[in-house]
């Protein structure tokens, strides 16, 4: 696989493995330390944080150290072998540490342990614990069997655990920036996919508890919020019958007197409308969103973004080929025509839109003047971004099971360096027009590779570096003149 330099926070290479830390105690703490290492997509970053949250309440405290740890749990991602080879290999090094301290529980959450299930427990004898995306509440319970000897699973999906209730605490936050999961599963059976098969069933999130938890987010003084979904076009919640003071039943509409109701009652949400809600939580939090899907995308959710100043100008809409007969059969349910109407659409709604993508080369049966296809659309779109990988079969996709994986290894990869090249010469092109040109950033913080600079990102999602004012602090933000550039960041100074 490789991906750009590029900053898109949807998938931080940078943070693949990441040992996650709490910045909260617990209220009784239980003497126990958990570790927990994360891999993947801002979803299972965001899931780690319900899983602090939950172990938290009984009261373990976190370590970014693996050897100190009385449970080690490694969230984990199945999208592509690679990955999982990640997380083989890192158990491996745990085994090596529960050798020295046998007392010590290792457990694999997420994606693969439901692809899984048992195996990691009968084959592999890496782990005692094996715990799937929708039993995260099951965890105590889990962690108890373990203490009494035995090993434990539960990888059962449900069709309504959104996790709503559960207020996720913060993993090494930088107290501007959170992810919100807004819905969780996928109901799309893109061939190539195991997510549906991971993650189960697509259900939508109470929308009183999202805007609460963006409510809460902004008092706390997080300044953007990612709302996050495999499909948040998708999104869709009724609001459930509620009584009104007087006793009855409100109508479809009618919003309660005694507040707290965003909607009335048997009301419906949809993605616009809670892109709206969460834009009026206030306008100095931004909003922006991932991931995106071209069947799905509405005019509605684009003039939602047009119209209100807090919600980025920035769209992840995934095309993974630009070829109609490879898109059939990577069962996208989009054309090439439909996706470049979706393009034009944004383009003339929110012609400031930054736009980036997610392509796979080498899918089954791909032929090169197909692959040319993909190249075509990269030109006619010019990408803000891409993450771009080559096909990786996944044992029990649709894919896997009709077609076979028939391009070979180095053609996957002489098509992926072609895109790759072409992409870097987009993202180039990009920014440079954003020179001489004024960004709103937010700051982030202190940049990585100088002290002497704060980063933090422009509305449409490029990363932007510039001089260090002490007027102003992370959280805040500022209008940068953009002066150079490369390919992944703007280069700039704060202008008054
Ligand atoms: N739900 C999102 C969507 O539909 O675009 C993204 C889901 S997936 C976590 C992120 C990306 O991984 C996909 O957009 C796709 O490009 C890539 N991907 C998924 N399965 C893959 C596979 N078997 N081989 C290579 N890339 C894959
Ligand atoms: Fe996978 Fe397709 Fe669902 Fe995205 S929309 S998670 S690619 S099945």
């Amino acid at each position: 696989m490789i991906e750009l330099d590029i900053p898109v926070k949807t998938h931080d290479e940078s943070r693949q493995g990441e040992a996650l830390m709490l910045e909260q105690q617990p209220e009784k703490k239980n003497g126990r330390k958990l570790y927990i290492e994360s891999y993947g997509c801002a979803m299972n970053f965001s899931d780690s944080e319900i899983v602090a949250s939950i172990l938290l309440d009984k009261g373990f405290e976190t370590t970014n150290d693996f050897k100190n740890a009385d449970v080690i749990f490694i969230n984990t991602c199945s999208i592509r072998e690679n990955a999982e080879v990640r997380v083989r290999n890192r158990l491996k090094e745990f085994k090596v540490a529960k050798s020295k301290n046998p007392g010590m529980v290792v457990g694999v959450l997420g994606c693969m342990a439901e692809r899984l299930k048992s195996k990691f427990l009968e084959e592999e004898k890496l782990v005692d614990v094996v715990v799937g995306p929708d039993a995260y509440r099951d965890l105590p319970n889990l962690i108890e069997q373990v203490d009494g000897g035995q090993r434990a699973v539960n990888v059962l999906l449900s069709r309504e655990e959104t996790y709503a209730d559960i207020n996720p605490v913060r993993l090494n936050s930088n107290g501007i920036n959170a992810f919100v999961s807004i819905m969780r599963g996928c109901d799309n059976m893109c061939s190539f996919c195991v997510v549906p098969f991971t993650r189960g069933r697509e259900r939508s999130r109470d929308a009183h508890s999202i805007i609460q938890e963006c409510t809460d987010l902004f008092n706390q003084g997080y300044r953007e919020v990612t709302l996050l979904g495999q499909n948040v076009d998708s999104y869709k919640w009724q609001a459930p019958p509620k009584p009104s003071p007087e006793g009855r039943a409100l109508d479809a509409g009618e919003v309660s007197p005694t507040g707290g109701d965003l909607e009335g009652a048997g009301e419906v949400v949809n993605f616009a409308r809670l892109l709206e809600l969460t834009a009026l939580v206030n306008t100095e939090l931004r909003v922006r969103f991932s991931t995106s899907h071209p069947k799905d995308i509405t005019d509605e959710v684009l003039y939602t973004i047009a119209k209100y100043d807090n919600i980025c100008n920035y769209i992840h809409l995934p095309v993974q080929s630009g070829n109609s007969r490879v898109l059939d059969i990577m069962n996208r349910t989009y054309t090439r025509e439909w996706y470049i109407d979706r393009i034009d659409a944004i383009r003339r709604i929110i012609p400031e839109c930054a736009i980036s993508t997610d392509v796979i080369t080498g899918f089954c049966t791909e032929t090169d003047e197909e692959h040319q296809d993909t190249v075509s659309m990269m030109d006619y779109v010019k990408y803000d971004f891409a993450y771009m990988f080559m096909y990786s079969e996944r044992p029990g996709t649709l894919a896997a099971k009709r077609y076979a994986d028939d391009i070979p290894e180095d053609v996957k990869k002489t098509r992926l360096q072609e895109i790759v090249a072409k992409q870097q010469q987009y993202s180039l092109v990009r920014l440079q027009a954003q020179i001489g040109k004024v960004q709103k950033v937010l700051i982030e913080g202190t940049s990585k590779k100088s002290d002497q600079d704060y980063c933090g990102r422009s509305d449409q999602n490029a990363m932007v570096i510039f001089p260090i004012d002490e007027r102003f602090k992370p959280g805040q933000y500022v209008k940068v003149l953009a002066e150079k550039c490369t390919s992944a960041t703007i280069i700039g100074r704060i202008i008054d």
